[in-house]
């Protein structure tokens, strides 16, 4: 839509994301998949491990890239990392074929999804909508992307945490419960997929608190490697 005039206040930065071999990749949503491995589920203490997977938002502008310095946030005490393989999408679409995922996913990337876990368990608690949780400032840091054409999938393939260097999550992509294209197939079922869209699998057993200070990387075979660091709160 065009309206007569300027613009009010300066433009609103679009959010990119670097590409390996040169690019950027512009990024308009970003969708998480709230439970897809069997071993986090348990370690959550939730119920039902067969319900099918439900999704939420972060903000556009909480995705921060690979050597990021995050501060820790208000609003928690006990600020957690998942690590999470990232979908990017390439290809518009509603209503996906699980057969047809394939050819809407533009590319690969590591991803972690930063959780205020006191407020998520709040919101389970009290249910309340899971934004304080999950939807804050510089929440969801993201890898340099990889094309799908030089991507393997990624059944078998392991994913990793460590913070300092010790490893705190080990999983395998093969476990996951919704595989990758039922998860494009499932979601584009609520919400018109379009290019830059994100989505963010889930993830596996292990996730644990961080603080001020604390270098954390994650890794996914096939993937460039993703590294963040914990700063203090900002004053
Ligand atoms: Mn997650």
């Amino acid at each position: 839509m065009t309206y007569m005039g300027h613009l009010v206040l300066p433009a609103v930065e679009p959010t990119e994301l670097p590409v390996s071999g040169g690019g950027s990749f512009p990024v308009r949503r970003v969708y998480c998949v709230g439970r897809n491995y069997l071993d986090h589920i348990r370690e959550m203490g939730e119920a039902d491990e067969r319900d099918p997977p439900f999704f939420f938002q972060k903000p556009r502008d909480a995705v921060v890239p690979d050597g990021a310095h995050v501060p820790y946030p208000p609003f928690t005490s006990d600020f957690q990392f998942e690590v999470e393989l990232v979908l990017a999408i390439g290809l518009q679409g509603s209503d996906i074929a699980v057969e047809d995922a394939f050819d809407h996913i533009w590319g690969y990337a590591v991803g972690i999804d930063l959780t205020r876990r006191d407020r998520q368990r709040d919101a389970r608690d009290m249910k309340l909508p899971w934004e304080a949780g999950k939807s804050f400032d510089a929440s969801a840091p993201c890898g340099t992307i990889s094309p799908a054409r030089d991507a393997r999938h990624f059944n078998g393939c392991a994913i990793t945490l460590s913070v300092n260097g010790v490893e705190k999550q080990r999983g395998d992509i093969g476990q996951m419960i919704w595989s990758v294209p039922e998860i494009v197939a499932e979601l584009s079922k609520q919400m018109e997929l379009f290019p830059g869209d994100l989505i963010y699998t889930g993830t596996p057993a292990g996730v644990g608190a961080v603080g001020p200070g604390d270098l954390i990387s994650a890794h996914i075979d096939g993937l460039p490697s993703l590294t963040i660091t914990i700063t203090p709160r900002e004053a």
